[in-house]
């Protein structure tokens, strides 16, 4: 973040203002802030995630998709893991409905946990925030010894409704176009979300640094023809996924 703040002007990073709606013309576009306040610029790339205004402005009202899953995130600090065996980078457990992600966030420090499990197993009225320790465990009640041990040391962890959108034909509409999850949002289950949007950014950065001016709306459709095979193929791998370890 520091790396990239750095390589833009001074004053023209605007941290916590909320972006309500833009209107463009053949010149640019002006953002309107929730504030009431006005920006205007030669582009306007819409990286406003899967709830994307920017994307809502563009195509309307779309509908998520929520894949009936749910998943538990928790981190184990190493000291508690003393006494299980746990030494590879990754471990995988896949079980009827259900899967076990786990991974050396820093190695022999902080381990990180990602469990998915069927939404109704989990006994409250909102799970969008901290959950019930007992309901994860009762999900893997009978899972492989090792994986028990660890689940044990489990204190407290957050649950994410896991939602997705169908791909779409188009993104870039003139000046205005989108990246990441506010273009081709995702289930986690290829683990792609985020290298894609990292993608989107280097092709984006790429098309614009050629051109200036009036040719901004061709560089950003060109952009759009390189990414939105690729993003389409990986949401539907990423939905296969689901079918095949869950
Ligand atoms: C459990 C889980 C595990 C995952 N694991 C992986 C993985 O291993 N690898 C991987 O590549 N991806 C992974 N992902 C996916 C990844 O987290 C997302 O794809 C990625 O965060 C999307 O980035 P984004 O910047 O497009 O959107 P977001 O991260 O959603 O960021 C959007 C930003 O826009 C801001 N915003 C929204 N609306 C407005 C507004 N109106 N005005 C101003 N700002 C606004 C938000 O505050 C937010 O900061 C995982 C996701 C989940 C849920």
């Amino acid at each position: 973040y520091r790396y990239l703040a750095r390589s833009i002007p001074d004053g023209s990073l605007r941290l916590g203002v909320q972006v309500a709606s833009f209107e463009q013309d053949d010149a640019g576009v002006a953002v309107r802030l929730a504030s009431g306040d006005q920006i205007r610029g030669d582009v306007l790339i819409g990286a406003d995630g899967i709830h994307s205004v920017i994307r809502k402005q563009l195509r309307g009202e779309e509908p998520t998709h929520f894949s009936n899953i749910l998943m538990w995130r928790a981190l184990i600090p190493a000291d508690k893991l003393k006494d299980v065996n746990l030494e590879e980078k990754g471990n995988y457990w896949f079980g009827p409905g259900r899967t076990l992600i786990t991974y050396w966030v820093r190695p022999n420090n902080l381990y990180s946990i990602l469990a998915s499990v069927p939404a109704t197993e989990v006994q409250r009225e909102s799970w969008t925030e901290s959950g019930d320790i007992e309901d994860l465990r009762r999900s893997f009640s009978d899972i492989e010894p090792r994986a028990r041990k660890m689940m044990e040391q489990i204190e407290t962890g957050f649950i994410t409704g896991m939602y997705y959108r169908d791909p779409i034909d188009r993104w870039t509409y003139g000046r205005v176009t989108l990246m990441g999850d506010a273009a081709h949002p995702m289930v986690p289950f290829l683990a792609q979300g985020a290298a894609q949007g990292i993608e989107d950014a280097w092709t984006i950065a790429t098309v614009l640094s050629k051109v200036s001016g009036k040719d901004v709306p061709q560089a950003l459709q060109e952009y759009e023809q390189r990414r939105r095979p690729r993003t389409t193929r990986v949401q539907s791998g990423a939905r296969a996924m689901v079918k095949l370890t869950h």
